[in-house]
Formats: structure tokens, C-alpha cells, sequence
């Protein structure tokens, strides 16, 4: 098995992770990415742009090796800050212990980390400017750029959200489900600049959250200083982005709507300007895979919003899945590709369902006095009966024992338990320990 070569398509933060994962194994590697080599552009926009890495990405990560290093420019985050409309602030934490927060990171700076550690693998080729265009089941042959044809027996596509080869394997595999669904927001990216004695504006340490109803602005910092901001907006509507069309729109309406935000944000209106809306999309499929010959993985099977920030744990999570079937098969991929299908498939799924969920409760129920008594409860339910009642932002983010799908459906049975022990009061001293004894006992066996 191992004298094989695999061809990955996509070396984004998946594909680049994969293919170490693979190549440790001693797999011949063809790695293959329709950009060029980001470590050779500038990689400004990389640098100010974030997300959240958590216990299941580092999981994986240290699988390989890399976890330290990419903790190493990465800045930890405690919690939630939430700003009101007249600027006030409550913070709110995200776990109970020393250990439970959650990690910033540039996107662009971990995704060349994952390149040079794959460089050093003399098994993985790289090839950049390599666009796949198609691929032809039958005859196992990748097109690239339209014109060059490469025979692939085993094919692993992280090519992203829009995946090429998930779009040969919609047109040509039988009884292919796919659903894709659009919130009807989109998102747009903004900053906060470095301080100027270089340092940060505001507190680091936390996700800053702006929550307006069917809308937020989210600040989340970057090693040099500065904060990424991103604002969830409708695309219609009295409050959206085709109503805000000129310079003054926009500074009038973040004057009102964020006014602690905009006195942070010196190049708000021409950020505003030139940099473009992103979609925000769900997409499933199944299966993610053909036989032993093809497997999609990461974004390309199953791209999530980012509300709960899992996208990229997700697909970690699976390299780390995979490895762990690779263990213990005596190298048939369309077995292993089938475990990993009914292991998987079913967690996605989970997690993108609460991804949805996250987004409705981040954008309102944040700000909201039962959301945040319902939160004091549960860690002091966490507290008395760790062994049986864990939040399911800390299952999800802090959890990685604790499958999606285990806590998505623990979390259903656990609000129902938080509505009955907060019906009625306003203080977490008030709860009804001993009914919440008895519910734990009837419910979360
Ligand atoms: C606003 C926002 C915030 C997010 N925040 C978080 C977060 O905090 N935490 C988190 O875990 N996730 C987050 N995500 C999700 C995360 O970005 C994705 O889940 C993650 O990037 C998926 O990695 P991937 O490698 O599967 O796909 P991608 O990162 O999309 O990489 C795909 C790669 O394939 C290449 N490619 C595409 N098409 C082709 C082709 N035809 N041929 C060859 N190469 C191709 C691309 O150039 C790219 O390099 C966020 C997403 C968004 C939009």
C-alpha cells in the first residue's frame, strides 16, 4: 500500500494537514493547489485575517507534531465580550477552567506553517497553479487548468466549499445527495488597527461581540496588535448591506449601531469599500466518497457557517479520524473511506445544524438576561455534576472525547433542563438544586 501515490487537490489548511497525515505513512503525495505558493506572495490579507482553533484541531495537530507550534502564534481568548449600544460591556466566559479557551489564529500564517511542514516530507510533491477542472470517474483522470491530464488511482479532495471534484462526482455518481443553503447574510471583513504604542485597542483576550438582533459586528485579535472585525449583515433590507452605498451611510450607521466600535476604526469607510461580501453557506452531500478511488474531506464535504468557528476543526478532525482507520484496516481504501463516511457524516451534520443554531444565538440571545442566567446555571451545573451536565459551547469546544452528534443531542436534553430550572427566576442562587438533582438523574443517565 504504501509504495501508492495519492493525489490531494487543495493544499488549504485541510489539504496541507492531510497530506502530512498521509506522507507519514510513506505515501508517494501529489499535492496539488490552484493558487500559487502563498509563501512566496504577500500574505498582508492572511495575516489580519483569523479564526478559532480549538481542542479538535489541536488534537489533530499534535497528531503530527505541529500543535505547539501553531500555539505559538496564536492568542488565547476567554470568553465573550459584549458590547451594548451605549458602549457598556459584559464579559462572559466561555469554560470554568484554567484550560478552556479557545485560540486565535491567522489563517494565512498556520496555512503556510502547514506548507513548510509538509515541504520537509521528501514524499510530497507540491504543485501550485494546478486548478483541477475536472475528473472522470470512470477513467480516473484529473484534468488541471483544462488542458493536462494526470491518471489518479486515489484521489483526496479538500479543495473547499465549492469542490471541483464533489461537482464531477454530482454529475456522475448515481443517487449523489447534495444540499447547499445561503443564509440570507452574508459577511464582510473589517479592522481595528495596532494601538498606537503598538499594542491592542481593547481586551485580547476575548471575542468582542456586538449583538443588534438580526445583526453583529465580531472582533477577534491578531498576534501584531490589530483585530480582525467581521460584520454579519442581511444583503436586503433597511438594515443591510445594499443600504449602505455611500461613505456617509456607513459612518453614520456604525456611529449609531457600534459607536465604541467606529472610534477603533480609523479606516472603517474605505475598508467598507474595497473589501468584498462572503457567503455564508451550509453544504452537505453524501457519500463523500466513490468506492476505494475518491474522497472528499474538510469543506469540500461538508462546509458549515462559521458561528461556532468548527469548519476548520472539523475537517482536522477528520485527517485525524482517518488516520486512526488507516491504523487499524489492512489498506483498503474503499473500506476505510466507507468507515470513515458512516463515522463522519453524522457529525457534520451535527455540527453544522448547531453552527446555524450558535449564529442565532450569538446575534441575539447574547445580549439577553435569561441567555445569561441559563449559562451561570449550567456551569454550576457542570460544577456539581461534571461527570453528567456540560454546556454545549464547552462539549463542542473544549470536548473533543465528546462526538458532535453526542453533543448536539445531549445539549437538546440539557436546554430542556435549563428552561425548567430557570422558569421563573432572575439569580442562579435561586435554582431548585434538588429538582435539578432529579432531572440529571431521570434525563442524562
Ligand atoms: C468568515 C469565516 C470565519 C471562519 N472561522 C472559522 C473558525 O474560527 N474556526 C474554524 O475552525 N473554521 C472557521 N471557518 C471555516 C474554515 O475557514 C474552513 O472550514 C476551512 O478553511 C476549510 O478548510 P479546507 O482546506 O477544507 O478548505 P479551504 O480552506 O477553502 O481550502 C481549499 C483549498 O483548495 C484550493 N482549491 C479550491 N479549488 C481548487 C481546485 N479546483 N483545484 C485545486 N485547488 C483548489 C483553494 O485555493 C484552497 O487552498 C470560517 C469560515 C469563514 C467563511
Amino acid at each position: 500500500m504504501t509504495t501508492q501515490t495519492l493525489h490531494v487537490i487543495g493544499g488549504g489548511l485541510v489539504g496541507s494537514l492531510l497530506s502530512i497525515f498521509l506522507a507519514r505513512r510513506g505515501f508517494q503525495v501529489e499535492l496539488h493547489e490552484a493558487r500559487s505558493d502563498m509563501r512566496r506572495e504577500d500574505i498582508d490579507a492572511g495575516r489580519s485575517i483569523n479564526l478559532v482553533i480549538t481542542s479538535r484541531g489541536l488534537k489533530a495537530l499534535e497528531q503530527v507534531g505541529l500543535r505547539r507550534q501553531a500555539l505559538d502564534i496564536a492568542v488565547p481568548v476567554k470568553g465573550r465580550m459584549l458590547h451594548d449600544i451605549e458602549g457598556q460591556t459584559t464579559f462572559v466566559p466561555y469554560g470554568q477552567r484554567e484550560h478552556e479557551v479557545i485560540n486565535a489564529i491567522s489563517r494565512g500564517l498556520l496555512n503556510v506553517m502547514l506548507l513548510d511542514a509538509a515541504e520537509t516530507y521528501h514524499n510530497i510533491n507540491m504543485h501550485f497553479d494546478q486548478r483541477c477542472t475536472g475528473y472522470d470517474i470512470e477513467s480516473k483522470t484529473l484534468m488541471f487548468n483544462e488542458r493536462d491530464e494526470v491518471q489518479a488511482d486515489v484521489v483526496f479532495a479538500t479543495d473547499g466549499a465549492f469542490s471541483a471534484v464533489r461537482r464531477a462526482m454530482l454529475d456522475q455518481v448515481m443517487n449523489f445527495d447534495y444540499a447547499q443553503s445561503f443564509l440570507d447574510s452574508g459577511y464582510k471583513e473589517l479592522l481595528i488597527p495596532v494601538a498606537e504604542n503598538s499594542g491592542y485597542r481593547i481586551e485580547k483576550d476575548a471575542l468582542h461581540i456586538w449583538p443588534r438582533g438580526h445583526y453583529m459586528l465580531m472582533a477577534l485579535a491578531n498576534t501584531d496588535g490589530s483585530f480582525t472585525c467581521t460584520l454579519f449583515f442581511p444583503y436586503e433590507g433597511e438594515q443591510s448591506f445594499a443600504a449602505l452605498q455611500s461613505r456617509q451611510d456607513v459612518i453614520e450607521f456604525f456611529q449609531q449601531t457600534f459607536p465604541d466600535a467606529v472610534a477603533l476604526m480609523p479606516t472603517l469607510a474605505e475598508d467598507f469599500a474595497d473589501n468584498p461580501v462572503g457567503s455564508l453557506v451550509t453544504v452537505k452531500c453524501n457519500p463523500w466518497h466513490v468506492g476505494g478511488q475518491a474522497l472528499l474531506l474538510g469543506d469540500a464535504a461538508h462546509a458549515l457557517v462559521p458561528f461556532f468557528g468548527q469548519g476548520m476543526n472539523c475537517g482536522f478532525e477528520d485527517c485525524f479520524v482517518l488516520d486512526q482507520l488507516m491504523d487499524s484496516s489492512d489498506g483498503d481504501w474503499a473500506r476505510i473511506f466507507e468507515q470513515l463516511n458512516e463515522q463522519r457524516k453524522i457529525n457534520a451534520d451535527a455540527i453544522a445544524d448547531m453552527a446555524v443554531e450558535n449564529y442565532v444565538e450569538m446575534r441575539d440571545t447574547t445580549a439577553d438576561p435569561v441567555f445569561q442566567l441559563k449559562k451561570q446555571v449550567g456551569f454550576e451545573l457542570e460544577r456539581r455534576y461534571p461527570d453528567r451536565f456540560i454546556p454545549r459551547y464547552s462539549m463542542v469546544m473544549f470536548h473533543p472525547e465528546i462526538s458532535y452528534a453526542e453533543a448536539r443531542r445531549r445539549s437538546e436534553i440539557q436546554a430542556g433542563i435549563l428552561d425548567r430550572l430557570c422558569r421563573g427566576i432572575t439569580e442562579p442562587e435561586q435554582t431548585d438544586w434538588a429538582e435539578a438533582e432529579r432531572l440529571l438523574a431521570e434525563y442524562l443517565n
